[in-house]
């Protein structure tokens, strides 16, 4: 079994695909583009609408297909949801913080602690290789995410 390094950017998307023996078409890289562009989890539909709102030629039945062919390869990631599917830049394991008020899935990278992990694994005799975190919540009302520009310049 192959290791593989985790794809970080769109030139290791597109380096991973041909490593992988996947032709990279036209509509495929335009789809990465827009995955790693966006950094969202987005449908099939929202896709195919970007992408034709910039103008890029490509039908709807490419979209899909090219769709499949990434995530089956595990080049991007695809979650499935109650409504359907999502697809994501990010391919290796990651966690989600969903907000309940925007309905936005937002990736982050979380390691719990090491205590933590031999807890779970003691409870439940299993030795933990990999795990997702899914965070639900709503926007904070002391959100911290004041826009760079509306700090004072530290001088
Ligand atoms: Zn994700």
């Amino acid at each position: 079994m192959t290791i593989h390094q985790p794809i970080r950017s769109l030139e290791d998307a597109i380096a991973r695909c041909q490593a992988q023996g996947m032709r990279v078409s036209k509509q495929r890289r335009f789809i990465l583009e827009l995955l790693w562009q966006a950094g969202e989890h987005l449908s099939a539909r929202e896709i195919y609408n970007r992408l034709n709102a910039q103008g890029k030629d490509i039908g709807h039945t490419s979209v899909y297909q090219n769709l499949d062919a990434l995530s089956n390869n595990q080049i991007i990631e695809c979650l499935e949801r109650a409504d359907g599917r999502l697809y994501g830049n990010m391919s290796d394991s990651h966690s989600h913080m969903n907000c309940l008020d925007t309905n936005q899935i937002l990736d982050i990278h979380v390691t719990l602690p090491d205590a933590l992990i031999q807890d779970i694994e003691a409870r439940v005799g299993v030795k933990i290789t990999d795990y997702r975190v899914d965070f639900y919540g709503h926007v904070h009302p002391q959100s911290p995410a004041t826009p760079e520009t509306e700090r004072a310049p530290t001088e």
